[in-house]
């Protein structure tokens, strides 16, 4: 297949285009770098069935020649209020990415009669009153809360990708992600493992935010490329969740890591913007995933950090 995607030079699009360039198809990648990095596919240059666009997915998107498929990426994703790439300070560009953004990605997909995936959150569940979440949980989202301005661009993005596939027959997939980590995040882009993995590298002390007791569960990313591949291939068009079910409290989670790295400096919690507002607990049902696409995470917590580690020494120059 000819297959654009769009947030090639983010952390999940860089490692989407690594697995389906493995697979044999031609990827055509799409980002305006607003938190993207081009070094993420500096390794992809040169490469005949690699080219990339400089673009703004809320504008009108031109790809010259076919396309067979569209992976719609591109969006800020962090929601670290003292990052500037996350979307807090991001808000409207947010908002364009998840609306405009998969609007138009759904116009290409359409006048190519191709595939559609759209990666969509947990976070449309906001913070969630039924635990685990199933794909028919609707979610507890405040339209005005601080973080709207992601989860209702992409409860709108699915909403439209939906009205694409019942009214104009698109060929639609939804993806809702769950926390992932892995090499090629931004390490300033102040999510949990970023934060909290560099912080121990150079031997600092670990900002738990709150009381530490707010859960996540973390899905190393090659687990969660292989589980959007197979939805891709399959011809599901309801909205599956991809994640770990390995639950653990940010607590345990900063103890783990502290723990891997060899780091001595503890831990400290932290009252910000953040602690007020924060989903306290998330973990998806992965039945669906189990059942439809055969699909479930391999890497444990201990060797996806071990996995991450030697790329955050790189970057941060330590040994
Ligand atoms: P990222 O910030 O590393 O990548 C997003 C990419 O999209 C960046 O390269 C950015 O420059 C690009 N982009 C943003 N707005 C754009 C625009 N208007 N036009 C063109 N390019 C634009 O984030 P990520 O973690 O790789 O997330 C990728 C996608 O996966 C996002 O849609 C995000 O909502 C979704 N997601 C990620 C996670 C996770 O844990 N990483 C969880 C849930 C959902
Ligand atoms: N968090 C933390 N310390 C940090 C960064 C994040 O304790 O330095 C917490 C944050 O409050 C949240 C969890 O880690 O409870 C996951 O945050 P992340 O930014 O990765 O994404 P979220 O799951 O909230 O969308």
């Amino acid at each position: 297949m000819r297959i654009l995607i769009t947030g090639v030079a983010g952390f999940l699009g860089s490692h989407l285009s690594d697995r389906l360039l493995a697979d044999g198809h031609e990827i055509v990648g799409l980002d305006n770098f607003i938190t993207g990095n081009p070094q993420n596919i500096a390794h992809l240059m040169g490469n005949e069935r690699f080219s990339f666009y400089r673009h703004d997915v809320s504008h009108y998107i031109f790809v010259p020649g076919k396309v067979d498929a569209v992976l719609h990426f591109a969006s800020p994703a962090s929601p670290n209020p003292q990052s500037p790439a996350g979307y807090f300070n991001l808000p409207i560009q947010t908002m364009k990415a998840g609306a405009l953004g998969t609007h138009n990605c759904l116009g290409v997909a359409k006048a190519n009669e191709a595939r559609f995936l759209l990666a969509s959150t947990s976070e449309i569940y906001g913070d969630p009153l039924v635990h685990p979440q199933t794909e028919d949980y609707s979610g507890n989202v405040d339209p005005v809360g601080p973080r709207a301005v992601y989860d209702e661009a992409k409860r709108f993005a699915e909403s439209i990708t939906m009205a694409y596939y019942r009214y104009h027959r698109v060929d639609t997939r939804i993806v809702r992600i769950f926390n992932t980590y892995g090499p090629r995040m931004d390490l300033e882009d102040g999510r949990a493992l970023p934060n909290l993995l560099k912080q121990a590298l150079l031997g600092q002390p670990l900002t738990v935010y709150g009381d530490g007791s707010q859960t996540r569960s973390f899905c190393y990313v090659d687990d969660l490329i292989d589980g959007i591949v197979k939805l891709l291939y399959s011809d599901e068009h309801l909205p599956v969740n991809i994640g770990s079910q390995h639950e653990i409290s940010l607590l345990q989670f900063a103890e783990a890591i502290n723990r891997i790295t060899g780091n001595k400096s503890g831990i400290v919690f932290v009252e910000n913007a953040r602690s007020a507002r924060d989903p306290q607990q998330r973990q998806p049902d992965i039945t669906r995933a189990r059942n439809i696409l055969k699909w479930e995470p391999r890497a444990s917590l201990d060797e996806g950090i071990k996995k991450t580690v030697p790329y955050f020494k790189e970057k941060l120059g330590v040994e």
